[in-house]
């Protein structure tokens, strides 16, 4: 596994973005440990849901549940899936009051304020820091903030470590690929899974793989390219 690889990966995941298909929301469903049987009706049941929510105004969710189909948690979960694929926009879920619907124009600047960094930069938490001078601990309560209000997608926040984990990077990469790192102490050949560490098997120093971040970084400079000319 090469880094070009990896880049044509995370880069035509965000491309991919705008259409759906069964096998993807199953996919999805997964990262999120959920369990979604195939469906003959699944087309059928995201366009009413689109329908719904985009054309019809429709906020209360037991009534697209009902219209479209599916089960109370099936309808949100696919919901949850739309707005993955930023086909539904800017809404927000609210499960407990049971109503999807737009955010208030303060929560659309905010979000903005991170999109790219998440959806198509991957940024870390720090990184995002720097680039817009404030301290993690601000990113992380902003992005806690939407994330409470599940108006981020693709992304799980981990709360414990302060991190963000990309759906993208772990459903095609993580634990599925390995690569070959030399030790930066002594040298050695390991194989460490992409973007994960491992202590080497020699003199049990701890190598990183940076895979992912480089693959990141490349597909940053080429859109900021893109955007200067
Ligand atoms: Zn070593």
């Amino acid at each position: 596994m090469d880094l070009e690889k990896i880049i044509d990966i995370l880069d035509n995941d965000y491309e991919e973005n705008f259409t759906y298909n069964q096998w993807s929301y199953q996919r999805f469903a997964n990262f999120y440990h959920q369990y979604e049987q195939s469906d003959e009706e699944f087309n059928h049941k995201i366009e009413k849901i689109k329908n719904l929510i985009l054309d019809l105004g429709i906020t209360d969710l037991h009534d697209i549940a009902e219209q479209s189909g599916c089960a109370y948690d099936e309808c949100i979960l696919k919901i949850s899936y739309l707005k993955n694929k930023r086909i539904i926009g800017d809404y927000y879920i609210d499960s407990a009051a049971g109503i999807v619907a737009l955010c208030s124009e303060e929560d659309q600047k905010l979000l903005k304020k991170y999109q790219k960094s998440i959806y198509r930069f991957h940024r870390s938490i720090e990184e995002m820091a720097e680039a817009l001078s404030m301290t993690p601990e601000q990113v992380f309560s902003e992005l806690e903030y939407l994330d409470n209000k599940k108006l981020l997608n693709g992304i799980i926040l981990d709360k414990v470590d302060k991190r963000i984990i990309y759906y993208t990077v772990e459903k095609h990469l993580k634990e599925k690929y390995l690569v070959t790192v030399s030790c930066e102490n002594c040298g050695a050949l390991n194989d460490v899974k992409v973007g994960s560490k491992v202590r080497c098997e020699y003199c049990d120093t701890i190598i990183q793989d940076k895979t992912i971040e480089n693959a990141v970084i490349k597909i940053r400079e080429k859109y900021n390219k893109k955007n200067s000319e």
